[in-house]
């Protein structure tokens, strides 16, 4: 980007369906009642990031838009949700049609030629990547400069590890040349009683750390199905203030690495060593999980 850049850039990404846009919206949430200018950018072919900050309300998003008007508002585009957050749904392209990616590119490059960002004067813009990393496309926050920094969210599952490792590939590749930097790991859905032991471990090998634990919550569920984050719906509720930690952190602390990935063989021997402990706990060889 050749324009100063307004506001903290800050990527989430992670594999499909592991929360990135439940936790997003909440830090959103969380950043905007704490009084901050936020807008949460969706890039995910999904288009569902910003629907639980706007009431689950429907958002015409910036590739749909710009198939059918040859000229597009930042009006056409965005919403104002809850807290003020700006919601923008970047969109995907005609299922099995083209990039999946392209969208971030349409995204990106349409609210650069509006002057969103210097207009608008954001203290925090989010973007919520798919980051199953399949196409270069979802690189892009990442490997142009346009984030930071990014985070990755994920739980205790082996697929969802694998999405990180492979981000973690992503950010070692173009960090060298001026990408985004790893803030941290963001564990979510935690609830089987070796998931932080298991995140930790993950972690510790790759050179890179947890910023925030996220419980399984059936707070997270009820808000969803009212098109709330947890922030609206359970203010007062300790999975809120869950968030708000998350959102302070990336308000306070501007630590960032460049990950260490472990390559395929090392990933499957250290997932093996992780299949026998899980095993032996749930067979009572293991009686207690600190012994983990
Ligand atoms: P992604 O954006 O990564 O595809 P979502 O944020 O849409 O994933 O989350 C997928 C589903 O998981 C949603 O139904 C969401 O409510 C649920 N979910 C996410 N995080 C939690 C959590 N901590 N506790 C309970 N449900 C969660
Ligand atoms: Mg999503």
């Amino acid at each position: 980007m050749s324009e100063k850049k307004q506001g903290k850039h800050i990527a989430i990404y992670g594999k499909g369906g592991i929360g990135k846009s439940t936790t997003t919206s909440n830090i959103s949430a969380a950043l905007a009642d704490a009084g901050y200018r936020v807008i949460q950018i969706g890039c995910d072919p999904k288009s569902d990031s910003t629907t639980i900050l706007r009431g689950g309300n429907d958002l015409p998003t910036v590739l749909d838009t710009l198939r059918e008007q040859s000229k597009v508002k930042i009006e056409d585009v965005s919403a104002v949700g809850f807290g003020g957050v700006l919601c923008i749904e970047a969109g995907g392209p005609v299922p099995g049609v083209g990039c999946a990616g392209r969208g971030i590119n349409a995204a990106v490059e349409l609210l650069q030629e509006l002057h969103l960002f210097e207009e608008y004067k954001p203290d925090f813009v989010l973007y919520d990547v798919l980051g199953d990393v399949v196409c270069g496309g979802f690189a892009v926050p990442i490997r142009d400069g346009i984030a930071d920094r990014a985070f990755v969210v994920t739980s205790s599952d082996f697929m969802a590890i694998f999405a990180a490792n492979n981000l973690f590939k992503a950010i070692n590749k173009y960090a060298p040349s001026g990408g985004a930097r790893l803030g941290g790991v963001i564990a979510n859905s935690v609830q089987a009683p070796y998931a932080k032991a298991l995140i930790d471990d993950f972690t510790g090998e790759t050179g890179t750390s947890v910023v925030g634990y996220v419980p399984r919550s059936f707070t997270v569920s009820q808000s969803e199905l009212y098109g709330q984050t947890v922030i609206e719906a359970h203010p007062k509720s300790e999975q809120a203030d869950v968030y708000r930690n998350l959102a302070k952190y990336l308000d306070t602390n501007e630590d960032s690495v460049i990950p260490k990935p472990l390559n395929g063989p090392e990933l499957k021997k250290w997932a093996r060593t992780w299949g026998d402990r899980i095993f032996e706990v749930e067979t009572g060889v293991v009686q207690k999980m600190e012994s983990i």
